[in-house]
């Protein structure tokens, strides 16, 4: 058993003494058996969460209203939740009303996936009412009962589907895959962000590109920004020799196959709701991937960039097919006399001092100096610049 188990096992004791059952649930059951990392253990109790408060000393408080406290134990947090079922689906998203129930087949029950309603108790016994352990051989991705009515209780779960395919490199049960092609439309109910993060998950796992054939079959493309309408040119991802290995280059490769203008990125990043950051990281990259299948780009461009945005261009080729030469493109970053305006030996007071009046052409004639050094056609000290500047005002 993994660490991450052995560890958890006082915690089960501790409950089973206190007169409660306790189980390993979920995900990490089925990681466990599937041999994946396992980053984190989740218990279900039939124990109510006050009174998983008072059998542990430190305890957070963490969504009492649906059952989990997270308990500290030795170092580490484990989060605990009452046995439980939902109910009053309301606009085919997660219920807020929880009913706590006795007995763990309950709580099996609302469990999406045959694979993710397994569990485990404390003596290492598994607990299978729907045949996970049989779709873990057969490498299935099936709902728990009747698919249809588990999408209309959370349209979520569709793109939960095409997520674990992807992740644990799975086939979608027949059944549950016609569900989701008669049911996408439902996916319109959830929160763009709750599918950004489902879909990222699924665009980085390692069967991305077979899920994401799936998700175009079944129509739940046709669901989420930007994405109406381009079967097409979403059709060449999962045909594609390699895939993306980052997020902004998931995002990116998108935007690429999309041919969405360099204007309208911030548009369709936003679209998906996506932070700043990720926009902004986006955004350099396609621009410098669009440069460099132009044309060789020069050493100012080299300079404009940075190493992570070279790396991601270089990989986007790779996985496009497109012939560059990453390895010289690299190296001759790595030999830029300068890598940022900050290592440039002068600054703008120094051209101030030198007799050049504020205002915008102090901006202008710097980025001179930086071309012309990263260009070596200067060496990056006061000296040659003085003499390149006095050139210029000649
Ligand atoms: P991951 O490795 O991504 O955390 P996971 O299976 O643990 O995978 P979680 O989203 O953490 O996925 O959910 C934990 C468990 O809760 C799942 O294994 C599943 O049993 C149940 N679950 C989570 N979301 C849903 C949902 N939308 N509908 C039904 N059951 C769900
Ligand atoms: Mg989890």
């Amino acid at each position: 058993l993994p660490d991450v188990f052995i560890n958890a096992l006082p915690v089960l004791r501790k409950i089973n003494e206190a007169g409660f059952e306790a189980y390993f649930v979920g995900g990490c059951v089925r990681d466990l058996l599937l041999n994946r990392h396992i980053h984190d253990v989740d218990i279900a109790t039939s124990a109510y969460p006050m009174e998983v408060k008072e059998i542990f000393d430190r305890t957070i408080d963490t969504g009492i209203k649906h059952g989990t406290v997270t308990i500290l134990f030795e170092n580490n947090s484990y989060e605990i939740t009452t046995f439980r079922t939902e109910s009053g689906y309301q606009d085919f998203r997660r219920p807020d009303h929880v009913t706590f129930v006795q007995n763990l087949s309950e709580d099996l029950k609302r469990r999406d996936f045959t694979i993710n309603a397994l569990a485990m108790d404390v003596d290492g016994n598994l607990i299978d009412h729907f045949d996970g352990l049989k779709d873990l051989d057969l490498k299935l991705i099936k709902a728990v009962g009747k698919a249809e009515n588990r999408f209309h209780e959370d349209a979520l779960r569709m793109m939960r589907a095409v997520r674990f395919m992807s992740q644990l490199q799975f086939k979608l049960e027949d059944q549950t895959q016609k569900a989701i092609a008669d049911n996408h439309e439902l996916l319109s109910k959830i929160s763009v962000e709750r599918i950004r993060d489902e879909f990222v998950k699924m665009g980085l796992g390692k069967g991305s590109q077979a899920a994401f054939q799936v998700f175009l079959d079944t129509k739940l493309s046709e669901q989420v920004p930007c994405f109406k309408g381009k079967k097409d040119a979403l059709s060449i991802f999962p045909k594609l020799n390699f895939a993306p290995t980052t997020e902004a280059n998931l995002w990116a490769l998108m935007i690429i196959l999309l041919k969405i203008p360099t204007n309208k990125i911030a548009r369709f990043m936003r679209k998906w709701k996506n932070s700043n950051a990720m926009e902004r990281q986006v955004a350099e990259i396609v621009e410098f991937f669009d440069l460099v299948s132009a044309q060789d780009p020069t050493n100012f461009d080299l300079f404009n960039s940075n190493l992570k945005t070279i790396a991601s261009t270089i990989d986007l080729a790779h996985i496009l097919g497109q012939p560059i030469n990453g390895q010289a493109l690299i190296d001759r970053y790595e030999a830029l006399p300068i890598k940022n305006a900050q290592e440039l030996a002068i600054d703008g007071s120094f051209l101030l001092k030198n007799g050049i009046p504020a205002g915008p052409r102090i901006g202008e004639i710097l980025t001179d100096i930086k071309k012309a050094v990263t260009e070596g056609k200067i060496d990056n000290d006061e000296a040659q610049i003085s003499q390149f500047l006095l050139e210029l005002n000649n």
